[in-house]
């Protein structure tokens, strides 16, 4: 069953629940990610995906990720893949890599350009949007007879964004292309006013964009962690959130302020129809199960 599948169905029922992973950089994470896969997995997650660098830097260890979890788990295995500083040969044969490990759940990214480069141009051959590397992605996958329906290829979208001005249209008609393409799925960037993600869905469908959209939700535990996000996505920090996590006495306060956080913005979206929660776990269990617990959706950590 694909992700797609998954999402047509599960959420008639209950929301969904998924979990973001990144391939570990040393050997000492690499030893407690799997700990915390076995931690996470007591969730009955519906799907796991795994990220993948920009410029397939971290091209061996996602596929070694995912492997792991084809092989090792039951878990259903989604793989980021960029497009971005690669030719197209290169992105062709990392889809390849992956669906012969038995993959058919992808999230198509274009990734971003290196820093510093101002007029970012692919390689002449290669693939300039993520709607084109969805296109692609199906393409290399029909090429080797994998019919339609057993495949399931998901995109981003951006809340965030789509909540500034002049944002707004040109992530409706990204996010368009994307479906058209033929996208099956959205995940979204990491969001703390509940309104910008369900103004993007509102949006979404009065363009007629039906894909589910599911949500991305970061239990925020430490403000360093938090400043960090701001700083890698662009998604400003609401005041709120800061002064909750900055206010806490202890380590333990701020953690229980993060989840909370997180909880009220995630019970917001839900109420609000959102499909499922995608959380993103900084490779830990914890704080993402202690989020679903308080919604009901696990048992505690
Ligand atoms: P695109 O849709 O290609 O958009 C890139 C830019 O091009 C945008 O400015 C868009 O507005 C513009 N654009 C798109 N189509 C058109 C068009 N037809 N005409 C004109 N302009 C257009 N990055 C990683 O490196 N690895 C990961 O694993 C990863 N995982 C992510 C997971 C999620 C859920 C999210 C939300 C982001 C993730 N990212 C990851 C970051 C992502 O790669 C960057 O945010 C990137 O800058 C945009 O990616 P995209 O797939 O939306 O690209």
């Amino acid at each position: 069953m694909t992700v797609r599948d998954i999402l047509g169905e599960a959420h008639l029922q209950r929301p969904t629940v998924s979990f973001e992973l990144f391939p570990p950089r040393t050997p000492e994470a690499e030893a407690s990610l799997w700990p915390a896969v076995e931690q996470l997995a007591t969730a009955s997650p519906d799907f796991v995906s795994v990220t993948y660098g920009a410029s397939g830097s971290t091209r061996t260890s996602s596929r070694a990720v995912v492997r792991r979890l084809i092989t090792g788990t039951k878990l259903v295995p989604v793989a980021h893949l960029t497009c971005v500083e690669a030719s197209r040969a290169e992105v062709t044969d990392v889809i390849d890599e992956f669906l012969d490990e038995g993959v058919r759940d992808f999230l198509a990214l274009r990734g971003d350009p290196p820093t510093g480069v101002a007029d970012w141009q692919p390689q002449p051959d290669g693939i300039r949007y993520a709607s084109q590397l969805v296109s692609h992605i199906l393409d290399v996958a029909a090429g080797r007879g994998i019919p339609a329906d057993q495949l399931s290829v998901g995109v981003a979208a951006f809340p965030a964004a789509h909540a500034t001005p002049d944002g707004r249209q040109q992530a409706l008609d990204v996010l368009a292309a994307k479906q058209e393409a033929g996208a099956a799925f959205a995940l979204t960037q990491v969001f703390f006013d509940p309104e910008q993600y369900l103004a993007l869905v509102d949006d979404a469908r009065d363009a007629g964009i039906t894909i589910p959209i599911v949500p991305g939700v970061i239990p925020l535990t430490t403000p360093r962690r938090a400043y960090r996000l701001a700083e890698l996505t662009g998604v400003a920090l609401p005041p709120g959130l800061v002064s909750r996590l900055e206010g806490a006495d202890d380590g333990t306060a701020q953690y229980r302020a993060g989840v909370a956080a997180a909880h009220d913005l995630a019970q917001e979206i839900l109420e609000g129809g959102a499909p499922g929660l995608h959380v993103y776990t900084f490779n830990k269990h914890a704080a993402a199960l202690d989020l679903l617990a308080s919604l009901g959706l696990h048992g505690e950590s």
